[in-house]
C-alpha cells in the first residue's frame, strides 16, 4: 500500500480509500456481514482512510451505524481514520449540529471524528450560511474537546467559490470529485492545486464516475485499449491516472465486492514506481473525447436526489438513457436493448418505476444533486427521446393491458 501524509496532522494516509456508500444492502438494510468480510480484508491490507455520511444509506445515519458496528465488532477502531460528512441541508441551527454530530458519534460508535466534512457544499453561501448560524463556534467546540480531528468540506461548486471559501477557515482537508472526464469540471485540477498549496489533504471521490470509467466500454473505446498497447485494465488507467497527481492524499473507491477490492488493491500496490507512460497519458485523452460525445448524462448514481414524490427511479433512468448511447449496438431485432428495458419497466415486468412521463415538475430533486443536473429537463429528454411521439399514445392502452395481464 502506497501511503501519503495528509499536511497538517501528519496522518499516514492510505492512498486508497474506503468510500462506503455503495456497500451492498436490501431495501436499505446493509449487508453486515458481507460489508464486515470487505472491511476487514481492505484494512488488514492497508486501507486505513474510511469514509461515510449521516446521508449514506436511509438519509439519517444508517450507513454510519452500520459502520460502527462493523468496526466496533473488529475492533478496529485505533486502524483506521474514519471521516463523515454533516447534512448541512438539513442544518437550520447551531443546535442542530451539535445533535446530528452527537447522532453521528453514536452511530459510529466512537468518541471523535478524525475527519468532518461539511457535505455536499455547492456554493460559498451554503458555507457563509452555516457560519451565520454558528458554524465556527461549532468547529472550535469540537476541535478543542477533541471531537472532531480536522475539519473540511466536500465540494461541487466552481472554481471560483472554492477559492472564495478557502478563506473563511483554516481548513485541514477538501474532498473533491475528480476523474479522467470530470478533470476540468468543478474545483478541478487548479483546485487541488490550490488546497494542496495551503497544506490541506486532498480527498478525491468519483474516481471512476460512477463505475462509468470501470466497466464495458464502447467498441469505439475498447478498439482504442486494444490497440494502445497498455496492459493496464480500465479500472487501473483511471486510478493510475489520479495516483500520479501527487498533489493528491487520497481517493476514495466506492467498494462492493471483494473482488472489487483485491482489484483496487492490487493497482495501488503496484502502482508505486509504475506511473502512466506518455503513450497511456496520450490514449486517456483519446479515450475521455469520445466518452464526453457518447455519455449524455453526467449522473455519477449517487441517489442523493432520491426518492421522487413520483417513485421515479431518477439515476437508473439515466443510466438506461447513457447506455443507449454509449452501447448502440447492443440490439435485438433492430431494437436497442435499453428501450426494451424501458417499455418494460412501464409496463410493470420489472416492478421498477422507470416511466420518465410520471415527472410533474416538481424541482425537489434538483437541489440535492451534486452534479447540479437540471433534473426535471433531463427527465423530459428522455420521456421525449424513449416515448417519441408514435410509442407514447399506446403506452396508457398497454398499461391497461398489462394490469389484466400480470
Ligand atoms: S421534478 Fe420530477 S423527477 Fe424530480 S422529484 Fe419532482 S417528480 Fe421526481
Ligand atoms: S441525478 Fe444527480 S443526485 Fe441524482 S443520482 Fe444522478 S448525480 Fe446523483
Amino acid at each position: 500500500m502506497e501511503y501519503r501524509i495528509s499536511p497538517k496532522s501528519g496522518d499516514k494516509i492510505s492512498l486508497l480509500g474506503f468510500g462506503a456508500m455503495r456497500l451492498k444492502s436490501d431495501k436499505g438494510n446493509i449487508d453486515l456481514d458481507l460489508a464486515s468480510e470487505q472491511l476487514k480484508y481492505a484494512i488488514d491490507n492497508g486501507v486505513n482512510y474510511i469514509d461515510t455520511a449521516y446521508l449514506y444509506g436511509n438519509g439519517s445515519g444508517s450507513n454510519e451505524k452500520a459502520l460502527g458496528e462493523i468496526i466496533e465488532n473488529l475492533n478496529y477502531r485505533d486502524k483506521i481514520y474514519i471521516s463523515t460528512k454533516m447534512n448541512r441541508m438539513v442544518i437550520r441551527s447551531r443546535k442542530d449540529m451539535e445533535v446530528m454530530f452527537n447522532n453521528q458519534l453514536d452511530n459510529l460508535r466512537t468518541s471523535y471524528i478524525d475527519y468532518y466534512f461539511l457535505h455536499n457544499i455547492i456554493s460559498y453561501e451554503d458555507v457563509t450560511y452555516l457560519i451565520d448560524l454558528g458554524l465556527l463556534d461549532f468547529i472550535e467546540d469540537k476541535k478543542t474537546r477533541g471531537q472532531i480531528v480536522n475539519m473540511g468540506f466536500s465540494f461541487h461548486g466552481s472554481f471560483d467559490d472554492f477559492q472564495k471559501i478557502l478563506d473563511l477557515y483554516d481548513w485541514d482537508m477538501t474532498l473533491l470529485q475528480y476523474n479522467y472526464l470530470d478533470s476540468n469540471i468543478q474545483a478541478g485540477i487548479e483546485g487541488i492545486k490550490l488546497a494542496n498549496s495551503r497544506d490541506m489533504a486532498v480527498i478525491i471521490m468519483e474516481p471512476l464516475k460512477g463505475g462509468l470509467l470501470a466497466g464495458s466500454m464502447p467498441d469505439e473505446v475498447q478498439e482504442l485499449i486494444d490497440n494502445s498497447g497498455s496492459s493496464r485494465s480500465n479500472v487501473d488507467l483511471a486510478l493510475s491516472w489520479i495516483f500520479d497527481t501527487e498533489e493528491i492524499t487520497c481517493v476514495l473507491s466506492g467498494m462492493n465486492s471483494l473482488d472489487m477490492i483485491k482489484e483496487n488493491i492490487d493497482i495501488v500496490s503496484n502502482h508505486v514506481g509504475n506511473p502512466l507512460n506518455a503513450e497511456e497519458v496520450e490514449l486517456i485523452k483519446e479515450i475521455r473525447e469520445v466518452l464526453l460525445h457518447l455519455n449524455k448524462i453526467s449522473c455519477t448514481s449517487c441517489n442523493y436526489c432520491m426518492p421522487c414524490p413520483r417513485d421515479i427511479n431518477i439515476p437508473d433512468i439515466f443510466k438506461l438513457y447513457n447506455d443507449k448511447y454509449l452501447f448502440p449496438e447492443n440490439r435485438t431485432f433492430g431494437v436497442n436493448h435499453t428501450f426494451i428495458t424501458y417499455v418494460g419497466n412501464i409496463l410493470g415486468f420489472t416492478g421498477k418505476a422507470h416511466d420518465a412521463s410520471l415527472c410533474v415538475d416538481c424541482g425537489l430533486c434538483t437541489s440535492k444533486c451534486p452534479q447540479q443536473l437540471d433534473i426535471p429537463k433531463l427527465i423530459r429528454q428522455v420521456d421525449k427521446d424513449y416515448h417519441g411521439k408514435f410509442v407514447r399514445p399506446f403506452i396508457p392502452l398497454l398499461k391497461k393491458i398489462m394490469k389484466y395481464v400480470l
